[in-house]
């Protein structure tokens, strides 16, 4: 099948762009001596797991209970769930998943890891933790510079139903782009450092309480892309959770991650209508809105994705912005005119390749204008 047969709009996963991206991020890990356990909410598909998973991935990390269960019904046998999880319900399809595959989650304050502790140990069971430390984003988190840390691995020694393993952080910051004077390349070494020192600096605290160093576990997309490890007091990072590398996207591209010829992932779509303005500019509009590229900006570009003149050499269509979205209708403004037609199908690199992953039920892996086979996003709307 070719793409002239798909009904549009259509996210397309490039093949080669998409091997390539996890063949240099494995051997990233390998270089560093680190575990390699990809974020799977980039995709939420087994299919894309499979392909880290063979490539050398030691396992995946998920945000959700509902993805960890489709991946492990899929085969997956080692599942982090980095985040700090909070409920009965949840407590309790953690406790089945626990009898199925390696599966462990993040506490960050000791309300929450009593809760968790009061059921696990009500019924017998010792859950895998790792403390959730916040190196700088202010999400969730122990402040890392805190003794807070020290408190809450001791506090989760005493708990029964909870085993600590390790700590966790998510280097969020890096998506902060630049300071000041700083070079693309300057910030992305300055935020990949803080996470990796801010979390020895951790690990070496804990060290010195008596705590075993277990998993040091960091990773984002923008901090791995210039990742050293080093060794601190013993101690060196474990394990790196990037995601969005699989695919890139706009963002990756304006933060100086990756070029637009590393992004895998697109949209195809449609032309359903064109128009000239007075002022001689045109406008034509595509099938692919809001529910298909989502309203996510990128960080340095304007707009909502990028056309493609050229998908083979990944060119950009000139002078033309997808400037806005309505649900249904990405609208696309071209300075001085353009050849594009009604009927004509254009590829997209979108904003953000994560969420849009998440609105279809499949994706397509592609090669050129050759459909190869459908990616099922198994775990499509898995949030709970
Ligand atoms: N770990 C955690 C806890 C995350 O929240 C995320 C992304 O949201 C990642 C890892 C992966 O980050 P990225 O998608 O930038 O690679």
């Amino acid at each position: 099948m070719t793409l002239d047969e798909l009904p549009t709009p259509a996210v397309l996963v490039e093949k080669s762009a998409l091997e390539a991206n996890i063949a240099s991020m494995q051997a990233r890990a390998e270089a560093n001596r680190v575990a390699i356990r990809p974020h799977v909410k980039t995709h939420r598909s087994p299919s894309v797991g499979r392909m880290q998973i063979d490539a050398g991935a030691s396992g995946v990390t998920v945000a959700k209970v509902g993805e960890a269960e489709v991946f492990a019904k899929a085969g997956f046998k080692d599942i982090r769930l980095a985040y700090c999880v909070v409920g009965t319900n949840k407590y309790r399809r953690i406790a089945e998943l626990d009898e199925r595959v390696r599966i462990s989650f993040c506490v960050d304050t000791e309300v929450g890891a009593t809760l968790a502790s009061d059921f696990f140990a009500s019924r017998g069971r010792t859950l895998n933790v790792l403390i959730e430390v916040d190196t700088g984003q202010h999400r969730c988190g122990v402040a890392w510079e805190d003794d807070e840390v020290v408190l809450l691995a001791e506090r989760i020694e005493e708990l029964k139903g909870l085993q600590y393993v390790g700590i966790l952080t998510h280097g969020g910051y890096g998506y902060y782009g630049p300071r000041g004077d700083e070079t693309k390349e300057q910030a992305l070494r300055r935020w990949s450092i803080q996470e990796r020192d801010r979390m020895l600096d951790v690990a070496s605290r804990l060290k010195h309480e008596g705590f075993a160093p277990g998993e040091i576990s960091i990773g984002s997309t923008p901090t791995m892309r210039y990742f050293e490890n080093r060794v601190v007091d013993g101690q060196t990072i474990t394990e790196i959770r990037p995601g969005n590398y699989v695919f890139n996207d706009l963002t990756q591209v304006g933060l100086g991650v990756a070029s637009l010829s590393d992004c895998a992932q697109t949209v195809l779509a449609t032309v359903v209508s064109r128009h000239r303005d007075r002022d001689g500019s045109e406008r034509f509009f595509l099938d692919a809105g809001k529910k298909v590229l989502t309203s996510d900006g990128a960080f340095g570009q304007d707009g909502f994705g990028a056309l493609l003149y050229n998908a083979r050499t990944m060119v950009s269509l000139p002078h033309a912005t997808i400037s806005n979205l309505s649900e249904e209708h990405a609208w696309a403004s071209v300075r001085g005119g353009t050849t594009v037609a009604v009927g004509d199908r254009l590829r997209i690199v979108p904003n953000h390749a994560c969420v849009v992953a998440n609105m279809q039920p499949k994706m397509y892996l592609v090669d050129g204008d050759d459909v190869l086979e459908e990616l099922p996003v198994d775990a499509q709307s898995q949030s709970t």
